[in-house]
This record gives C-alpha cells, structure tokens and sequence, in this order.
C-alpha cells in the first residue's frame, strides 16, 4: 500500500528532524512557549543558546514574572524586537497570577496572554501539549502554497484561510497532529525554501502540485522585502545595546555617540520611551526599565 503524505512525512521528520533544543524530551510547555516568542523572526541559530539560559535562569513563569524587566531585556541580549521579551515578560506574570504557574493548554486562554497571537497560540497547544491545532508560519503557508495549490510562493498572509489550508491536512488524532505540524514547519525550513527548494530529497514530491507542473514562477502578489541597514529598527538596537552594557543609567551623551542623525535617533528614542524599554530619569539620564541606580 502506498504512503499517505502525513505518513511519508511524519517518516522524514522521524529521521531528519533537527535536534534542537526546546524539542528535546522534558521540555515544559513554558519552554515552548519561550522558545516560539523567541524565533519569532530569529532564526534559530541565534535562539538556541539564549533559550537554554533563560531556561536555566527563569524554569517557570513565576521566575521570569519576578524578575526585574531590566534583567529581561539583558538576557534577550541581540535577539532583536525587544519589545517580545517585555510581552513575555507580562504573559509570564499572567500565568503566574491567573493560571496558578502553568501556560494554558487552550487556544482561546492562550490568545488572551499579552504578546500572544494566532500562530504562538497553536504553537504553544501543539508542540507544548500535543494538541491538534493548525500551526501557521511562513514556512508552512510556503509549503502549502506549493503543495496543494501550486503555486511557488504563498503570497500576503490570509488568516482564515491559511487556518483551514493546515487544518485541512492534519491527521485526526491530537499527537499524531501535533507532530505534523513540526514535521510541515520542518520541511518548509530546511528543503521546501523559499530561494532553492530540495525537491529530490523531499518526502512529499510524489503529492506536490507545484513541482507536478514544473515549478512554474510565481506571478502573484508578493510581500515587501525587508531591509534592515539605516532602518529605525537598527537604530533602536544600537540605543538598546548601549542601556544594556551599562551597569546602570546612562547620560545622554553616550546614546548621544551610538548614530549620528540625530533626527532618527531622537525619534528612535522616543519610540524606545513610549514602547516601555527604556526610562527618563531626569534631563540627561536615561534607563532600562525599573533600573534607577
Ligand atoms: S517537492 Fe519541492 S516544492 Fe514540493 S514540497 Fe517538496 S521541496 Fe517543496
């Protein structure tokens, strides 16, 4: 009998799946749940280690949720968008308080918890307790788009349809889909990517419509690209970084010396002081949040 494509899938990932380390058996669905606020656009590379510090610093949400947000927002060190680690910062002290310490296994319950969207709700039901519930990514909405639709790239994000798409494709049973949805996110990142896809080593070739029809180009809507050089985003980082490599307050001055148009920067700064990262203490003094010595 022929293979259905979750099984020839879910046989892959069996084989290939990556060893990292918020996969590995004992994780608690909280590391779950910091581990996907965290790769949410970081690549891994860059996550794994801050994920196995924070770990071993914060086990528990009731940890992260009582220590000061200065202290987070070192420990996220470079992993960028900063604003997740104080979001994970309050969900933490959330779970504490409303869910007696432990990540809700509902996907309503999670979506209510600061910083908490579609795709980290189902994440954290899924990889966190096994859960079936359609887990969206790029990689996934990618991997789809080809597979079922025939088309080489997934184009702008829709919701409702992204949703039932997964859906569509998961098997019945809560473990088997939960690991579906990893081996999807799996393909999508390591052979089924965007620029080249490995298509001769993909379990799932027999059943790809895209690859089916030659690989034809992809003619549809596209999303913006990215920069990141002479962005604000940029700007941010470098004024987070010189907060975060001070024992303590900083004088205007030195974020003063960390980008030169002084136009950007100030409207960096003032973005850092309405996002919540970074405090005034006085006319030439400024901080990480809480931090006032
Ligand atoms: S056959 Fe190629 S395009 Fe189709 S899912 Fe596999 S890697 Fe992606």
């Amino acid at each position: 009998m022929v293979a259905s494509l979750p099984e020839r899938l879910l046989r892959w990932f069996d084989e290939h799946a990556r060893d990292l380390p918020w996969r590995r058996e004992g994780t608690t669905p909280w590391g779950v749940m910091v581990s996907e606020f965290m790769l949410q656009q970081t690549p891994v590379s860059r996550v794994a280690p801050v994920w196995e510090e924070w770990m071993a610093r914060w086990p528990t949400p009731s940890a992260l949720a009582a220590a000061a947000q200065a202290d987070v927002l070192r420990a996220w060190g470079k992993l960028g968008y900063p604003r997740r680690a104080l979001r994970l910062h309050a969900a933490a002290t959330v779970i504490a308080e409303r869910h007696a310490d432990r990540v809700p296994s509902d996907v309503d319950e999670l979506l209510a918890l600061p910083g908490v969207g579609s795709y980290t709700a189902r994440a954290v039901a899924a990889f966190g307790y096994r859960r079936r519930a359609p887990v969206v990514d790029t990689n996934v909405r990618r991997v789809i788009a080809r597979v079922v639709h025939g088309a080489g790239d997934a184009g702008p994000p829709r919701a409702t349809a992204d949703l039932a798409d997964a859906e569509a494709l998961l098997p019945a049973d809560d473990a088997a889909a939960a690991r579906f949805s990893a081996a999807l996110m799996e393909l999508g990142a390591v052979l089924c990517v965007s620029g080249r896809p490995r298509c001769d080593a993909c379990p799932v070739r027999a059943d790809c419509a895209w690859l089916t029809a030659g690989r034809p180009e992809y003619t549809g809507p596209t999303r913006p690209v990215q920069r990141f050089a002479g962005t604000d985003r940029q700007v941010r980082g470098r004024l987070l970084d010189v907060l975060r490599d001070a024992p303590g307050p900083v004088p205007r001055d030195a974020l003063d010396a960390a980008w030169s148009d002084a136009v950007q920067r100030d409207r960096c700064l003032l973005s850092l002081l309405d996002d919540g990262l970074v405090e005034q203490l006085d006319d030439v003094r400024f901080a990480l949040p809480g931090e006032r010595h």
